[in-house]
C-alpha cells in the first residue's frame, strides 16, 4: 500500500455547493495543515435551479446541461479550498440528482433517491479502503432538512462505513477498514439566532427576504453538538468557494442566498455531533479538532 498522509477526512455530499456551505472552512483548514481532504459528490445536481438568468438555458427543464456545468464549478470551489482529492460517486453522472422530496424525478431511473442503498454504498466502499479516513462526516438522518439526496447521502455514508469495516464484504475492495469517528454537520440553535440577528442588523444586504432559521440543515440545540472547527482563518476561502457554485449560491459580505433569494449567515466555525468514536475532549467539553485522540 502506498504512503498515506497521517490524517485523512472523507466528506460526502449530495450535490455540488453543499461541501462549501457545510464544511467549506474546515475543508480548507485541514487541506492547508496538510491532511488529505477527500470529497464524495453523490451526483451532480442537476436539478437545482439556476440564478443568473444568463445560465437559466442549462436548466433541466430547458437544455438539461446543469450537471455538466456544476462539475466546473465544484473543481473551482475546491480550488479556492485547497482541496484536491473530489470525486463524484461512481464516477461523473452515475446518480442522478432526484429534485425536492416528493417530485416526479424522485423515482426516475438512475436518480440517487431510487437507487438501492448498497448499491451505491459499494461505491464509497472503494473509496473508503483506498483512502483509509480516520474522519467521516456527513448528514444526520434527515440529511439536514429533508432533501431526498441529502437523505440517501446519509444512508449510503453511513452504510458504507460499516461495509468497508467488514472483511467479508466484496475484498476485491480492498483490506478492510474501520473509521474511527463518524460526524454529522450540524448548527447550533444560539448560533444560528446570533447569525440571523447578525443579518437582520445589516442595512442593505443584496438580498430581498431573510430566511428562516428552520430553513437552514442541522439546526439542533446547543447541547447537541460535540465539536467546533473555528475556521476565521479561512473564511475568505469558503466565501470564495461558495462564490464558485455561481448557479447555484449568490455572496454578499458575510450573507449568502440560495435561489429562493433568502439571505442566510455564512458561518465561518463549523460544528458537528460526533455520532461514532470517542471524543478527544475532556468531558463535558467539545473537541476544536475532527482528529482529536485519533491515532494517526
Ligand atoms: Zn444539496
Amino acid at each position: 500500500m502506498k504512503d498515506l498522509p497521517a490524517r485523512r477526512l472523507l466528506l460526502v455530499h449530495a450535490h455540488p455547493d453543499d461541501e462549501s456551505i457545510n464544511n467549506g472552512a474546515t475543508m480548507a483548514l485541514y487541506a492547508a495543515a496538510g491532511a488529505q481532504v477527500t470529497l464524495v459528490t453523490c451526483t451532480l445536481g442537476e436539478e437545482g435551479e439556476v440564478i443568473p438568468a444568463d445560465l437559466a438555458h442549462l436548466a433541466p427543464d430547458r437544455e438539461d446541461r446543469l450537471g455538466t456545468h456544476r462539475i466546473g464549478e465544484l473543481a473551482a470551489a475546491m480550488k479556492e479550498l485547497g482541496v484536491l482529492d473530489h470525486r463524484f460517486l461512481g464516477g461523473p453522472g452515475r446518480f442522478r440528482d432526484s429534485g425536492m422530496m416528493g417530485v416526479p424525478q424522485n423515482r426516475r431511473e438512475g436518480a440517487f433517491w431510487n437507487t438501492p442503498v448498497d448499491d451505491a454504498a459499494s461505491y464509497l466502499v472503494d473509496i473508503i479502503r483506498s483512502v483509509r479516513p480516520q474522519v467521516l462526516v456527513t448528514y444526520d438522518p434527515n440529511g439536514g432538512y429533508g432533501h431526498p439526496d441529502h437523505i440517501q447521502a446519509h444512508r449510503v455514508a453511513m452504510r458504507a462505513a460499516e461495509l468497508a469495516g467488514e472483511r467479508a464484504f466484496r475484498g476485491d475492495l480492498g483490506d478492510a477498514h474501520t473509521i474511527s469517528k463518524i460526524y454529522w454537520n450540524r448548527v447550533p440553535r444560539s448560533v444560528a439566532e446570533e447569525g440571523f440577528a447578525r443579518l437582520r442588523a445589516a442595512s442593505g444586504t443584496d438580498f430581498p427576504g431573510i430566511a428562516e432559521i428552520d430553513d437552514i440543515p442541522g439546526v439542533v440545540d446547543d447541547s447537541e453538538i460535540t465539536t467546533e472547527i473555528d475556521g476565521t482563518a479561512h473564511a475568505e476561502r469558503k466565501a470564495a468557494a461558495m462564490r464558485a457554485h455561481a448557479t447555484q449560491i449568490a455572496v454578499d459580505g458575510p450573507f449568502f442566498a440560495l435561489s429562493n433569494d433568502l439571505g442566510q449567515p455564512i458561518f465561518a466555525t463549523e460544528y458537528y455531533q460526533l455520532v461514532q468514536g470517542t471524543s478527544g475532549a475532556p468531558a463535558g467539553e467539545r473537541e476544536h479538532d475532527l482528529f482529536a485522540g485519533v491515532s494517526t
